[in-house]
């Protein structure tokens, strides 16, 4: 399993490489958050990443991380060319993939269209 300090560090790397700029915020450093979740919280940035690079054409992404008694949140904003306001989750793998893997953990995947694409990714902050 993987760390997200660690799969941040990735993150970085891929977004250098594409020459997007990297803007990463950590409301709250996370605590108590088994590896278990961590690592599936690390496979959906992953992917979420991979689109900004693959389709957005975006300079900018920001990754902003915050855990409250609640839940975990993560949010990938891109300031691309956007997903469309139709777009369609059977089109790819990925975010199908996301949204799976997130709902099977009691999580939920938002996806919006605004200036960019903007994704947001929760899920309950319990011992899992
Ligand atoms: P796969 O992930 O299976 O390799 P994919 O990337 O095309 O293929 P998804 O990750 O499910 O599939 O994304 C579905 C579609 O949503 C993409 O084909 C693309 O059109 C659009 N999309 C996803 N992320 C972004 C983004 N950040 N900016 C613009 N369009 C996006
Ligand atoms: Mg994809």
């Amino acid at each position: 399993g993987i760390r997200i300090k660690e799969e941040l560090v990735l993150i970085k790397q891929l977004l250098d490489a594409a020459e997007i700029e990297f803007i990463c915020e950590i409301e709250n450093k996370l605590s108590n958050v088994s590896i278990y979740l961590e690592n599936i919280l690390s496979m959906c940035m992953k992917e979420a990443v991979t689109n900004v690079v693959k389709h957005s054409k975006a300079t900018v992404c920001r990754i902003t991380i915050d855990q409250n008694s609640n839940e975990i949140s993560i949010k990938i904003e891109d300031n691309g060319i956007g997903i469309g306001k139709n777009y369609d989750l059977s089109k790819g793998h990925g975010l199908i993939g996301i949204k799976e893997r997130l709902e099977f953990v009691n999580g939920s995947l938002e996806i919006e269209d605004r200036n960019g694409t903007f994704i947001l990714m929760k899920i309950p902050n319990v011992i899992m």
